[in-house]
């Protein structure tokens, strides 16, 4: 990886899906990195960028939704 700050989203605490979704490459959340929340960016855990924080995933319903629910928690 030649970006030191770059990361996947399903290594990212960034990364928020579905309550009872595995942490797989496939599973689809919603990205609610505070700068990138407003986009409702719908992301895999094989999508990925530099705002990566490396931690579990958030979890709620919705997370998976189109247009995604991107709201706290
Ligand atoms: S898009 Fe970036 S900040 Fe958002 S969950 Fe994925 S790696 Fe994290």
């Amino acid at each position: 990886m030649s970006d030191a700050g770059w990361g996947l989203c399903k290594d990212c605490r960034w990364w928020k899906i579905e309550p009872h979704a595995a942490v797989q490459n496939l599973t689809m959340g919603v990205c609610i990195d505070e700068k990138l929340r407003p986009f409702e960016l719908r992301v895999s855990g094989i999508s990925g960028c530099d705002r990566f924080d490396e931690g579990k995933p958030h979890r709620g319903e919705g997370a998976s939704d189109m247009p995604p629910a991107s709201g706290a928690g």
